[in-house]
């Protein structure tokens, strides 16, 4: 199918939305209550586009390509509708961009710059910050929502936790978990999956807090850790050290969602206490020792079992904590090096 999107021609899919077809494109259309795993919401109107032909503004988040499509992103009508929008949502909240986590990548932010906007042209009564500071790992400020309902569509439809909706009406509606409670005080396990998904700093990490600005870390991405399914993650590094945990959008098999493990469980990471080199027990207190020796000790100590009192004597216990490919490997030393069929693995214990 084959469409226009800024002058450009090009060659979309049936089904896409006009914005699905531009980001594949490389073209920004400004978007805030859209998210590529929440789909279009519909509520934010920031991506409004013309289209010829057709009476009015748009949202493209929301409408089908279809053949022959000619689609206007920044006539003086649309430029002028996104402007009214974002204009409201920084003049209704607390946007004090220079002491906010969320400087940088911020999509809010990222909507007014793109737009030329300098300072809210709207001047509201003075905003007080709203914050729940009751969970351990979330920290929200109401004040920076703009009530996109990300974290509603996540929370309830991603991760199936549904603890967060909208509360209350007209300028009084904010984002709720359960019946109104402060977070740390309802179902909340604590995924992440908001914080993940929130295009400002409403609802941020609150590990990460003070611990470094975007723009000063750089990512690695890697596997998680903690169990077999292997979630595709981002470390955020600083100095050398991890001070953020983000899921990796975009790539399975997780595509961008955390347990609350996988997000949270970092700081044994940087921990003073964490185990760097082999340990040898002598005499009952343990030395460090290169991992020449040890292994050395370990087969000596194998092979002598086996002499002694033969292979099954000796068994294997292999761990969640591994890949695939190395609990494979574990299994394929027991059998074929040490000749025994035991072995077991900690998540069946
Ligand atoms: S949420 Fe975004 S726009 Fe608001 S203060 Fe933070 S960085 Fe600025
Ligand atoms: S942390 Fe997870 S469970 Fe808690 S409100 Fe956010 S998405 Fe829902
Ligand atoms: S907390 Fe963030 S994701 Fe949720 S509605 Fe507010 S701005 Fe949107």
């Amino acid at each position: 199918m084959n469409i226009t999107i800024k002058d450009r021609e090009l060659e979309v899919k049936e089904g896409q939305t006009v914005l699905q077809a531009a980001r594949e494109n490389g073209i920004y259309i400004p978007s805030l209550c859209y998210h590529d795993r929440t789909g279009p919401a519909g509520k934010c109107r920031v991506c409004v586009v013309e289209v010829e032909g057709m009476a009015g503004l748009h949202t493209s988040c929301s409408l089908e390509v279809s053949e022959g499509m000619k689609v206007i992103t920044d006539s003086e009508k649309v430029l002028e509708a996104q402007k009214l929008v974002v204009n409201l949502l920084l003049s209704t909240g607390k946007h004090d961009c220079l002491s906010c986590e969320q400087n940088g990548i911020c999509e809010l932010q990222d909507v007014a710059y793109y737009l030329g906007i300098e300072t809210p042209a709207f001047h509201m009564a003075d905003v007080k910050p709203e914050i729940d500071d009751s969970s351990e790992f979330v920290y929200l400020d109401h004040s920076k929502c703009i009530l996109c309902g990300r974290c509603i569509a996540g929370c309830n439809g991603t991760v199936v936790n549904e603890v967060l909706d909208f509360g209350y009406r007209g300028h009084e509606a904010k984002v709720i978990c359960d019946n109104d409670v402060p977070m740390g005080h309802s179902s909340c396990v604590q995924c992440g999956e908001c914080v993940q998904l929130c295009p400002t700093g409403a609802i941020i990490d609150k590990l990460r807090r003070g611990k470094g600005r975007p723009w000063e870390t750089h990512k690695v991405q890697t596997t998680c850790g903690y169990c077999g399914v292997g979630c595709q993650i981002d470390l955020h590094i600083k100095d050398n050290e991890v001070i953020d945990i983000t899921g990796k959008e975009g790539v399975g098999p997780n595509f961008g969602s955390l347990c609350v493990k996988g997000r949270y469980g970092y700081h044994f990471l940087n921990d003073p206490a964490r185990l760097k080199t082999p340990l040898i027990r002598t005499n009952g207190s343990f030395r460090e020792a290169s991992w020449d020796e040890a292994l050395d000790l370990v087969a000596k100590n194998l092979n002598r079992i086996k002499q002694e009192s033969g292979p099954d004597a000796i068994g294997v216990f292999s761990s969640a904590r591994i890949t695939n490919e190395e609990n494979y490997l574990m299994q394929k030393f027991a059998r074929a090096t040490i000749g025994t069929n035991n072995v077991d693995h900690c998540a069946r214990l």
